[in-house]
């Protein structure tokens, strides 16, 4: 018999050096619960459980029981130990995601301590959860009605939240090309919930898919990192032992897998666009300030468009070497501006900016999607089906000829060279490494495949790379097999249309009106009374014992000094000194594997106001448009060949200690390539930088279409940001020229561009090579450099030598003004709900609060902000931000159906705040939480930017210890200083509000409205 640990026997071992890790795989010999335990030296530990959870229909059901199992348990009976973790860890992840087929709970942390009780916390939580009818009215749907003969409304979380998944195009596409693939299997249904379908949800079915797929023999654990294995054991035994084993044939949960299509399918979807007429004049405030900030954009922005996709399904996701291949494949195709598959659809002129999620590995099946967005659908449905169907006999066309004539050798060796530098540097940006590797093995294990089928990639690269060797046209056989000779695939249209929003809300209405019919008037009363009950229950707080039993760090756990990043100021050879007027370089020596970041950052400050909004454009045009030397295929390819990428990036800050008027503003140049490959990496820098030529306007048009498209794209997902944006753009330089470039005065800038584009173009490519003249000057230059010390040495020399042949030219600084906007703004979009933002600056009343203001605005988002507008409100959540470089305190709500509710909620928050009598336990989470920000994990990269971004804006290691000793002690009287700056800000402050047209105009706040989208 198999020895037991803890009731585990262990099916096998194997080393994973490209992880430098150990994989132990187990199963639980009661439940057959299933663990795959990686021993690594990543301090940043990770655990995660994912059970399989395929949707038997559209009522979001897997994604409402993710929500409500944290909403309590038998051992954490409080009403959201979730929330409670968010406020007092010092996690580097904490979350749970629903995905198509399966339902994720990951934590990390990289303190001990903090680990064990986030993993306890979980694991309670997904198995003993406290469900009642209560947590599935708050977390998935109810009626909502406040007396018995009001109409009644529906209401909950993830209802709200489907409702602006509902809203954003994009995210429909997505989902429907998804769907058009999988018809027959969980992938044909929305695990997320569907707005129309989630209403239908019982309680029962709720109940019983908890029982059945939330069991250990359903479940797959993993754990990554330098904590001790056989604890592990131990700590999942604990839960996974008070389970019998499954009856036979449970727990049922596999996934399908879709039998392949005879003949190509079609599907034509509608979406909501907005049917207000454009820029109508009734829409303006009558004071005309904002005249200036629509310009004549009103009509660009109107016409909706149509968007499509081509989808194919392709095998299943278990043999690393086709995954592999295909990954390259893809990088082939559509990786760069240049890809061949990529650059057709876009010179096409069909549509405005690539989608479809290119290669899905995710699911069971893989899949490639690929489309054009921005499709003119003016003249009907009709016409954009008739594009769409050109769009894809292109695709078709550009792969056909691809296979026939072979894929350039530079496409294959760029492709090549970006997936292996990506596998070598395993660059997770902020998501825990030991995360990625769990989806990874989740997308072979949960169809009962190994889960470490893809995590050694070297023998799948060295394979691929000697078949390439050999001759084998390995891509082009790819491309027949499973594009050219595939009938499995699918055409998904996406179509405006202007009524579907009031449709949609007149469905709902005479649904609701309709139930409300049908039901007695005790039965309304009883309604009425149990949207009091659920209402009193979400306001009452949990008792202290109840919080107490949350295992949480004690202050006394917390690092007192803050942990510093290796950061040294050095002259670079051969160019002058920064106080001489030339250079200066930061160097951060840590261990990157190889790898060399290298980011040089130009002054902005000689860039005048009405050029600031193209400053972006010239980070894309530098390295998109080709040089004088090179055509912007063959600089594309030379990057992807050479380096791990090449990108540019704006950086806009307020500056400690100094006022309203100062802007640190710069525009980067970042790069990455390992030590060997940096000398090419300095010569495209140079190239691109000394050899700008923006003169091809066909190319510059439709980087300024994509541009357009992308900015766009965002803004229903990023409505919030859009708001806030907007809200500081009155407050200071920094801010109005983040706005300009970010925000809707760049959109706006955007959109004309695209019309002079149309008229002069010659004018814009002048505007470009004005700009860059006012930017590129290694006078003041900072360079930044993160690799291990050895390499930085002999670096710095070459990148001396980059440095000291770029222009020296002196600027003038422009003079920044501050834009004079409504003191009431509405944007309107095509979306069901609101973002709806508020605050101001606190330093024009006369206020300053400290550090500790950090652990103020943690406790409102995690207490009051999360029950008023959150928990009570129905938004997805509300964020309060206060920045003590700037001085601005702003409020932001995420998919808000509310609008004056939540201002209210927000102007309620300064007397709660100053009247607060505060809780010594909720004090210590909040600083604990308060200090895992400051401390929260980064990889070699990220460190060595952020330690560049301190540099800038002026936040020394002093100003910083000061901080976290303020944050450290904070106390009551610190949370009443907040409170106050909160009412200064509150009284009569601006508000910017994005959202429904309607809702806006019925707000009742005067808003000045301006269509968006
Ligand atoms: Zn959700």
């Amino acid at each position: 018999m198999t020895q037991l640990i803890h009731g585990f026997a262990l099916e096998r071992e194997q080393q994973v050096p490209e992880l430098a890790a150990t994989a132990r795989i187990y199963r639980h010999q009661k439940t057959g619960g299933r663990l795959l335990s990686l021993i690594s030296p990543d301090e940043n530990k990770v655990f995660g459980v994912a059970f399989r959870t395929p949707p038997a229909d559209s009522t979001g059901l897997p994604h409402i029981l993710e929500h409500s199992v944290l909403c309590g348990s038998r051992k954490y009976p409080v009403k959201e130990p979730f929330v409670e973790l968010i406020k007092g860890s010092l996690n580097t992840f904490l979350n749970a995601l629903t995905f198509p087929d399966k339902t994720c709970y990951p934590v990390a942390s990289a303190n001990l301590q903090d680990f064990y009780n986030l993993v306890d916390v979980y694991l309670d939580a997904v198995f003993f959860p406290r469900l009642t009818e209560n947590t599935l009215k708050q977390e998935g749907w109810h009626y909502d009605v406040e007396n018995a003969a009001d109409p009644l409304s529906f209401k909950g979380v993830v209802f709200n939240e489907m409702k602006g998944v509902y809203s954003s195009p994009d995210s429909l596409l997505a989902e429907y090309s998804q769907r058009s693939l999988y018809p027959d299997t969980c992938y044909g249904l929305d695990s997320g919930g569907d707005p129309e379908r989630i209403p239908d949800l019982t309680f029962e079915q709720f109940m019983d898919f908890h029982k059945r797929l939330y069991h250990p023999s359903n479940a797959y654990a993993f754990f990554s990192g330098d904590d001790d294995p056989e604890k592990r054991l131990a700590m999942l035994d604990e839960y996974f032992s008070q389970f019998d084993a499954p009856a036979p044939g449970e727990p049922a949960s596999e996934v399908a897998v879709q039998p392949p299509f005879a003949a190509p399918r079609r599907f034509v979807h509608p979406y909501a666009a907005d049917g207000a007429a454009d820029g109508a004049a009734e829409d303006r405030d009558d004071s005309g300030d904002d005249a200036d900030e629509n310009g004549d954009a009103s009509g660009e922005a109107g016409a909706a468009r149509a968007m499509c996709t081509v989808n194919f399904g392709l095998p299943d996701t278990q043999s690393p070497d086709l995954s592999l291949a295909l990954e390259v494949l893809e990088h082939v195709l559509i990786g760069l501006p240049s890809s061949p598959l990529r650059k057709a659809l876009v010179d096409s002129a069909l549509g405005e900016d690539l989608t479809g999620g290119g290669l899905e590995t995710d699911l069971r099946q893989m899949s490639f999607s690929v489309g054009l967005k921005g499709i003119a659908a003016t003249g009907g449905n009709a016409v954009a089906e008739a594009t769409a169907d050109k769009v894809e006999a292109l695709v078709l066309a550009t792969l056909r000829e691809l296979a026939e004539t072979g894929l350039h050798p530079d496409d294959i060796r760029a492709g090549i060279n970006s997936v292996e530098f990506d596998l070598r540097e395993n660059n997770t940006g902020s998501y825990p490494r030991g995360l990625v590797v769990f989806f990874e093995a989740l997308s072979t294990w949960l169809y009962d495949g190994d889960p470490l089928a893809h995590l050694p990639f070297e023998g799948p690269l060295a394979r691929l790379k000697a078949r390439l060797a050999k001759g084998e046209k390995v891509f082009e056989d790819l491309i027949r097999a499973h594009f050219l000779n595939n009938p499995h695939r699918t055409q998904v249209v996406l179509v405006p249309d202007t009524t579907l929003g009031a449709r949609r809300e007149a469905v709902e209405q005479a649904r609701l009106q309709a139930v409300k019919e049908s039901l007695s008037a005790p039965e309304l009363e009883r309604l009425a009374q149990e949207t009091h009950e659920l209402r009193a229950l979400q306001e009452a707080p949990d008792s202290p014992e109840d919080l107490a039993k949350i295992p949480r760090l004690t202050l006394a756990d917390l690092p007192r000094e803050n942990a510093r990043i290796p950061h040294e100021r050095v002259d670079l050879p051969g160019v002058p000194s920064l106080c001489d007027g030339g250079a200066a370089a930061f160097v951060h020596d840590l261990p990157t594997s190889g790898v060399v970041y290298l980011d040089l950052a130009f002054d902005m400050a000689g860039v005048p106001d009405e050029l600031v909004p193209l400053v972006p454009l010239l980070g894309r045009a530098l390295l998109e448009m080709g040089t004088r030397r090179s055509s912007f295929v063959d600089l594309s390819r030379a990057i992807a060949m050479t380096t791990g990428g090449l990108w540019a990036q704006t950086f806009v800050s307020s500056v400690r200690g100094q006022g309203p008027e100062a802007a640190s503003q710069r525009l980067f140049l970042r790069g990455k390539a390992t030590a060997e490959n940096l000398p090419s990496l300095l010569d495209l820098i140079s190239e691109v930088l000394l050899e700008a030529d923006f003169s091809d306007s066909e190319r510059l048009g439709k980087i300024i279409l994509e541009a357009k498209a992308r900015r766009e794209q965002r803004l229903i997902p990023a409505g919030h940001t859009l708001a806030a944006t907007r809200l500081k753009a009155r407050t200071g330089a920094a801010q109005a020229m983040s706005e300009a470039m970010g925000g809707l005065t760049g959109l706006t800038f955007v959109r004309e561009l695209a019309g002079r584009m149309e008229t002069a173009p010659e004018g814009v490519s002048r505007d470009l090579h004005r700009l860059l003249a006012l930017v590129l000057s290694r006078r003041g230059l900072l360079v930044n450099l993160t690799a291990d010390g050895q390499t930085i040495a002999s670096a710095l020399p070459r990148i001396g030598a980059t440095v000291s042949a770029l222009p020296d030219t002196v600027q003038t600084p422009a003079r920044r003004a501050i834009p004079n906007l409504p003191k009431r703004e509405g944007l309107c979009l095509p979306a069901q709900v609101n973002y709806v933002a508020a605050g101001g600056n606190v330093r024009a009343f006369g206020l300053e609060p400290g550090a500790a203001a950090a652990v103020a605005s943690k406790f409102l988002r995690a207490g009051y902000l999360w029950e008023r507008v959150r928990v009570q409100g129905g938004a997805y959540g509300a964020s309060c931000a206060y920045s003590r470089l700037s001085g601005n305190l702003v409020f932001a709500s995420y998919r808000d159906p509310n609008v004056s509710r939540t201002l209210n909620a927000y102007a309620g928050v300064g007397p709660y705040l100053t009247a607060l009598n505060l809780d010594p336990a909720e004090l210590e989470k909040s600083i604990i939480g308060s200090i895992g920000d400051i401390d929260h994990y980064m990889l070699p990269d990220a460190k060595g930017f952020t330690a560049l971004a301190r540099e800038l804006t002026g936040e020394d290691e002093e100003y910083r210890q000061a901080s976290r000793e303020a944050v450290l002690g904070a106390s009551q009287k610190d949370f009443a200083a907040f409170g106050e700056a909160v009412n200064a800000v509150m009284q009569d402050g601006p508000v910017v509000i994005a959202g429904g047209r309607e809702g806006l105009e019925k707000s009742g706040l005067d808003l000045s409205l301006t269509k968006v989208l």
